[in-house]
Formats: structure tokens, sequence, C-alpha cells
């Protein structure tokens, strides 16, 4: 459920027509709902009342910190994967006890930051990385607490490119290998073995991968502490799915999900951490844009849109889905048509939708990308020089810009001619 609804004819987000939104800052933009948000944040928290538990949100989705600032407010971690997001999430007043580091390839400068100024866990994908960080920690005179990720090979039948649960993938410790992994880890001076990690991957709409996956991890619990290791946390990574296609998907519902934590590893007496990154921010967010041109191809109509894959890169990475929808309302009689709709990158892959369904959109008239909230504004670039959009945060009748459009001169700025031109 979201707040992004019809109001007399005019797509609002809560209180806020978006027509409003897109006459103050121009398209395109993204515009998050906080209601929306804060509901997704509290269904899945409740889901997992009655387990020790921490959400770690996968900031990675959506690191805004004024989104990391609700998600903080009521109560969630993080889980980073970069010196970068460490320093985002101290930014929003986390604080490092909260903050969980994943990654296949952290740094020393990294792993010093965030022994520096507090981290809850490092979770360790090789032992390449396990020795690194022993000789940082021991440099700091410092213990660095661990998991070990393990690599569960499981499929999680999820787009290839978002797959990071099987043994050809490039994360993670082979769980085959693990117990020896855990007992280098605990002969080392500056390491602290506090539990399991994994993740299998992203957009996962089926849960059997988890449940095979998170049994996995309750066998190698049992284990390794008969190998004597203070094993007191699992953390069960995210990848819970959404629904981006309202008519044909119904992803898990967050208490199912928590029902095969509880079935796999609820008996093993540990604090369960979960980092949901789509999950959270994935439908709280939408992408308006305005339609440029109308254009008839040879058999084709193309609507050009001013956003594009430098915007919303999804499409062209992923063969990603979003609903598109016109601002203003369709007329019960109004006739759909089919459409490609692409942005105006000089590539044939800025193209967001093809022989989509839609209601004509008059030039100069906006449509919106749902589902836009995660992994949106944060993998956009300045392809074709075209600055990076604002994004927007919606909380009742407020609006505010939580990230402003950067001027053309400003990005030109960043380049430097040499002294010898
Ligand atoms: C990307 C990622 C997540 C979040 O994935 P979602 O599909 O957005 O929930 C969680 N943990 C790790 C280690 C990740 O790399």
């Amino acid at each position: 459920m979201d707040h992004f609804i019809y109001r007399n004819g005019i797509l609002h987000a809560e209180d806020v027509a978006i027509t409003e939104i897109a006459a103050a800052v121009g398209t395109p933009f993204y515009v998050y709902s906080q209601a929306t948000l804060t509901r997704h944040f509290r269904v899945f928290d409740e889901a997992l009342n009655g387990m020790n538990h921490l959400i770690c949100y996968a900031m990675k989705a959506n690191s805004n910190i004024a989104i990391l600032k609700i998600l903080g407010d009521l109560g969630a971690g993080m889980d980073v994967v970069s010196g970068g997001e460490y320093l985002r999430a101290k930014a929003a007043g986390i604080s490092g006890d909260k903050i969980v580091f994943s990654g296949v390839g952290k740094t020393r400068e990294e792993m010093a930051l965030a022994i520096k100024n507090g981290i809850r866990q490092f979770n360790v994908e090789s032992e390449a990385e396990l020795k690194v960080l022993n000789e940082v920690a021991l440099s700091l005179g410092a213990i660095a607490p661990i998991t070990l990720r393990v690599n569960p090979d499981v499929d999680a039948k999820t787009h290839a490119k978002i797959a990071t649960g099987k043994s050809e993938n490039k994360f993670g410790i082979p769980i085959s290998k693990a117990q020896e992994v855990y007992s280098i880890a605990a002969s080392m001076e500056a390491i602290d073995v506090v539990g399991i990690d994994v993740h299998i991957g992203s957009q996962l709409t089926d849960l059997e991968p988890f449940r095979l996956a998170y049994k996995k991890v309750a066998e190698l619990t049992k284990v390794l502490r008969q190998d004597g290791h203070n094993i007191r946390r699992l953390d069960l990574g995210g990848g819970l799915g959404i629904p981006y296609e309202s008519s044909n998907q119904s992803p898990p519902l967050p208490e199912d999900y928590a029902k095969v934590i509880h079935e796999t590893v609820g008996d093993l007496d540990c604090e369960i951490e979960i980092e949901p990154g789509r999950l959270l921010t994935g439908n709280a967010g939408l992408m308006v844009s305005s339609v440029i041109y109308n254009k008839s191809g040879e058999g084709r109509d193309f609507m050009i849109v001013d956003a594009a894959m430098n915007d919303l890169i999804r499409p062209a990475l992923y063969e990603a889905y979003h609903e598109i929808i016109p601002v203003i309302e369709s007329t019960e009689n109004s006739e759909t048509q089919d459409y490609d709709i692409v942005g105006p990158v000089c590539e044939t892959g800025d193209t967001f939708a093809n022989k989509r369904a839609l209601t004509p959109v008059a030039d100069g008239e906006m449509v919106a990308f749902r589902s836009a909230g995660a992994y949106g504004a944060v993998m956009a670039s300045e392809y074709n020089t075209r600055p990076l959009i604002p994004e927007i945060l919606v909380h009742g009748d407020q609006f505010s810009i939580i990230r402003d459009r950067p001027s053309i001169e400003a990005i030109i700025k960043r380049d430097i001619i040499p002294d010898w031109l």
C-alpha cells in the first residue's frame, strides 16, 4: 500500500498534488512519501515482533540522509557498503553500534573509518579481507566484531544481475569452507566472531530460496557452536521483492517471510538482523517526468519524456518493469494505445517501456513512474550532461526538496583544463 493516489483527477503524494511540486521544481524529479516509508518499516518491524531483531536498512537502495533520518528515528540500523555510505549514516544521526558494514571490497581506509567511529559488525566476505581487517584493528588497538558472509549456493530465482547466493557469484565464502575460515578468524588477535551473515539476492518473489538458505545457516550455527564459536547474531540479508506490476505479481508478505525466519532459525537464541532495502523504499517513491514530444514511427508510437536512463537506469540495466501512469487521471472513456516510452539520451537502451498501453498524454503533460524509490536516484548519473534530478520528500500537506538539482554551470566547473592547454 502507498500514498500516491488521484484526487480530483490529479495524482497526489499524500496531500500534495504532483502538479504543485512540478510547478515549484520543474521536471523530472523524484518524490517520496514519508507516510508510505513509515508504513513499510512498521509492517516489516511488526512482522518480526517476538524475535530479538534489528532491521539494518540496506541504504544503497536510497541513501538520501532525509530518508535515513526517518528510518533511524523509527529504530532502524543501517547496512552500508562503502565508507561514503558509512559517513552518510553518521550524518543522519545513526549510531555506530547500529551500523553493519557489508561488501566484497572494503579497503583499509574504510575499515579504519568504521572502527574509529563505531561499528556493530563487519560482514567479512573473504579470507584475504579477514587478514587485512585483523591488521587494521590491531594497528588501532581495537577489536573488530565480525560475521562471515557465507555463500549457501542457493538459486534465488531472480534476475541474474542481482542474484548473489550461487557459488559462481563473487559474494561470500563457500559454505563448505566456512568451518575452516571461522577457525582462522577465531585465532586472530583483533577479531571477535559474533555471528553468521547471508544475502542471496534481490527482488526475490518466492520464499523457498530464503528457507533453503536459512536452513543451511541454522545447520552451520550448530556446527560452529560445537567448534566453540560464540555465534550469537544471524544477519539474514535483504532481498524480499516488491510488486512492480500491480496486476500480475504478489511477492510474499512480510509476515510469511517472518514465519520462515521463525521456523528456520527461531530456536537458536540468536539476535536476528535483516537488511531490507527495496522493500522499505521501493514503493515509497515516484519519478515524475514531462512528455516532450509524441512521435509516430512506422507502426510505433513513441512518447519521448524528459527523464532518461541516466535518471532511472533499472529498465536499461535489468529489463525492469515500472508502472507508468498519467499525472492527470485519464477519463473513463479515453482509450489506451501502445507506446514506446523513451528518454532523450542518444542510446537505444534509453527505453523505459516497449508497447506499453497508456491513454494519450499530450506534449507538456506529465507521467509518473511508480516503484522508483529504490535503486532510482542512487544509480543516477550525469550522462549527456544531464544534471541529477531533484529529490522531494512529502509529509502530509508539506513538501521539501531533500536534494536540489545542480546547475549545469556547477557541473561544467568540476572539469579542469590543465595548464598546458
Ligand atoms: C543489496 C543488498 C541488500 C538489500 O537488497 P534489497 O533487495 O534491496 O532488499 C542487503 N544486503 C546486502 C549485503 C546487499 O548487498
